[in-house]
C-alpha cells in the first residue's frame, strides 16, 4: 500500500447512528432494523466511506460489515436519487461484486431493507438462475447493483447493464473471490467501470495477496481492521476433536448434536459427495438433515436455507461455496466434519455461528493424518486448538458397511472408495452452461502449484461399482423413507423448534 495510507484500529467507542448524520430515511431503517448502536466497523467505515475515500477493511464475520458500506453508500447517492419511473433516471451508480449467489442474495436482502424509504432502486443479478426475470429487473433502472461477477459479464455482454456511470464499487469477501479465481473477471468489470470512482475492498480475512489486490485497484485507502488479523470471534468456543479413523466422524457428529443439544448446527463437509452422504447417514440415524451443495439447483439450495432458518431442519450439511456469507442469527453451533484445506475457510465456516454478539460453539473432527491442516489453522488464528478426545462415542460407530470388517477384497473396495472420496475435487461453483456462465474460475486447489501432485487429489471423481450400488441403494432407501409413512417418525424427533432466526431479514415470530 501507498505511503498515504493509514490505519484505523476501530476501538470500542460508544457511538450512535445519529453520530454519522444519515439522512432521515436511513436513520429511520436502521431503527426499523432494530440497530441501536453501531458495530465497531460500522463506527470506522461508515465516515470514512461517507467522505468518499477508498478503504480496506479487514473485519471479523458477522461483525456488520454490509451496513458498514451500505450506509454511507446509500447516503452518497442519495442527493442523485430520483423519484421519476423512467428507468434512465435510475443508472448504476453503485455496484457490490459478491462470489456467491448466497451472499449476493443476502447483501441484497440487507440493501433493500437499508433503502427502503428512500426512492433508491436496488437490484440483484447471479448465475444458476433464470436470466430473463434479472433483465427485466435490469431494465427497470437501478442505482445499486449487487451481482456476481461471472452474471455480471453476461448481462454486460448482452447490453442489459451499463456500468459507465458508476461511482461507488465494492468487492466483497474479497479474499474468497481471489481464491475462486476470479481475479480475469474483476479485471474485466474494472475496466467497465470509470477511472474516478471510489473503490471498496472487504475481506474476512487480511493476506498479503488480498493488499497486493487491493494495492492494483485502490487509491490511497484507509485500511480498517476492527480486530486482530484472521482472528476468530471472541464469543465462539472452538474446540477440536481427535477421532481415530475417517469412517467414525459420522457417528462423532450425530454425538455431538445429540450430548451437547444443539438446537441447530451447520456441519461442514469439503466435499460435494462427502456432504450428501452424510445428510443421508444422519437422517438414517434419526437427526433432521439435509445437504446444501454447489450441484444442488439454486431453487432446491434457496428452499433448504429457507427451511434451515425457519428452523425446520436441525443440522445442514454444505460445502463451503454453498455456505458461503449465510447469515443465521443465533445459530448455536458449527461442527467441521473434514477440517477445510485452505485456513481461511475454518475463520469463514466458525464465523457462521456466534454472529451479532450471540456465543457460539465451533466444534471440529479431526482423523491422524490431519495435523498439517491443524498446524495452518492454529498459525492463522494465532492460538493452539489442543484436540482432545471424543469422550463417549458408541462403540457401535463404525459404518456397518465392509469399512471395518471383511474379507481383504471388501477392505480393499473399501479403501478405493475412501480414496475417491478424498480425491474428488473441493466444493466450486456451477458449471457453465449457455444460460449460466461459472462463477468462477475457480482452479481447485489440487491444481495449484505447491499442492500434492498425487493424481488422486485431482483427477475427476470415479466411483467404484460398489460404491455406485451403495450409493443408488442408499439413495433409494432415502427416497423410500422420505416418502413412505414411517418418513414422519425421522425429524419428528426434535423436540424443540429450532432458535435461529434470520437478523437482517424477515425475523420470525
Ligand atoms: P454482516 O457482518 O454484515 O453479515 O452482519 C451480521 C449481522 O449483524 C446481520 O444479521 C446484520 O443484520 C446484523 N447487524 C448489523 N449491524 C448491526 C447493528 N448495528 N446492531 C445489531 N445488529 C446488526
Amino acid at each position: 500500500m501507498t505511503s498515504d495510507t493509514t490505519t484505523a484500529v476501530a476501538e470500542p467507542v460508544e457511538m450512535t447512528f445519529s453520530d454519522f448524520s444519515l439522512a432521515e430515511p436511513i436513520q429511520r431503517a436502521v431503527a426499523q432494523m432494530g440497530y441501536r448502536t453501531p458495530t465497531p466497523v460500522q463506527s470506522a467505515a461508515i465516515p470514512v466511506v461517507m467522505a468518499g475515500r477508498d478503504v480496506m477493511a479487514a473485519a471479523q464475520t458477522g461483525t456488520g460489515k454490509t451496513a458498514g458500506f451500505a450506509l454511507p453508500i446509500l447516503q452518497r447517492l442519495l442527493p442523485l436519487a430520483s423519484s421519476s419511473p423512467s428507468p434512465a433516471r435510475h443508472p448504476v451508480r453503485a455496484l457490490v461484486l459478491a462470489p456467491t449467489r448466497e451472499l449476493a442474495d443476502q447483501i441484497f436482502v440487507n440493501f433493500r431493507e437499508y433503502a427502503q424509504f428512500t426512492p433508491l432502486r436496488v437490484a440483484c443479478v447471479y448465475g444458476g438462475v433464470d436470466i430473463q426475470p434479472q433483465i427485466a429487473q435490469l431494465r427497470m433502472g437501478c442505482e445499486v447493483l449487487i451481482a456476481t461477477p461471472g452474471r455480471l459479464l453476461d448481462h454486460v455482454g448482452q447490453k442489459n447493464v451499463n456500468l459507465s456511470q458508476v461511482q461507488i464499487i465494492v468487492l466483497d469477501e474479497a479474499d474468497r473471490m481471489l481464491d475462486m479465481g476470479f481475479m480475469p473477471d474483476l479485471q474485466r468489470i474494472m475496466m467497465l467501470l470509470p477511472p474516478v470512482r471510489q473503490s471498496l475492498m472487504f475481506s474476512a480475512t487480511f493476506s498479503e495477496e488480498i493488499k497486493k489486490l487491493g494495492n492494483t485497484f485502490l487509491k490511497m485507502p484507509q485500511l480498517i481492521e476492527v480486530a486482530r488479523r484472521n482472528a476468530t470471534a471472541d464469543n465462539v468456543t472452538q474446540q477440536m476433536f481427535l477421532v481415530g479413523r475417517s469412517d467414525e466422524k459420522r457417528a462423532a457428529v450425530a454425538h455431538l448434536v445429540r450430548t451437547r443439544d444443539l438446537k441447530q448446527a451447520i456441519v461442514f463437509s469439503n466435499t460435494k459427495i462427502g456432504c450428501g452422504r452424510l445428510a443421508r447417514e444422519l437422517k438414517a440415524d434419526g437427526l433432521n438433515a439435509e445437504a446444501i451443495h454447489g450441484d444442488k439447483s439454486q431453487q432446491d439450495r434457496q428452499k433448504t436455507l429457507d427451511a434451515f432458518k425457519a428452523g425446520e431442519i436441525t443440522v445442514l450439511v454444505a460445502t463451503d461455496v454453498a455456505a458461503r456469507g449465510l447469515d443465521i442469527a443465533e445459530l448455536p453451533a458449527v461442527i467441521n466434519y473434514d477440517l477445510p484445506y485452505s485456513p481461511e475457510d475454518y475463520v469463514h465456516r466458525i464465523g457462521r455461528t456466534g454472529r451479532a454478539g450471540a456465543s457460539g460453539l465451533a466444534l471440529s473432527l479431526m482423523v491422524p493424518g490431519d495435523e498439517r491442516l491443524l498446524e495452518q489453522i492454529e498459525k492463522l488464528i494465532g492460538r493452539k486448538l489442543s484436540p482432545e478426545a471424543l469422550e463417549g462415542l458408541p462403540v457401535r460407530s463404525r459404518v456397518p458397511s465392509d469399512h471395518s470388517t471383511g474379507s481383504a477384497e471388501t477392505r480393499q473396495r473399501s479403501a478405493r472408495s475412501d480414496r475417491s472420496e478424498h480425491s474428488e475435487r473441493p466444493e466450486r461453483p456451477a458449471r457453465r452452461t449457455q444460460a449460466d456462465r461459472p462463477e468462477s474460475n475457480y482452479r481447485p486447489r489440487a491444481q495449484l502449484p505447491g499442492w500434492s501432485s498425487d493424481r488422486f487429489f485431482y483427477q475427476p471423481y470415479e466411483p467404484s461399482a460398489a460404491a455406485v450400488a451403495a450409493e443408488a441403494a442408499s439413495a433409494s432407501a432415502a427416497q423410500g423413507a422420505a416418502t413412505g409413512p414411517a418418513s414422519r417418525g425421522v425429524g419428528a424427533r426434535r423436540g424443540s423448534r429450532s432458535v435461529a432466526a434470520l437478523l437482517g431479514g424477515k425475523v420470525p415470530g
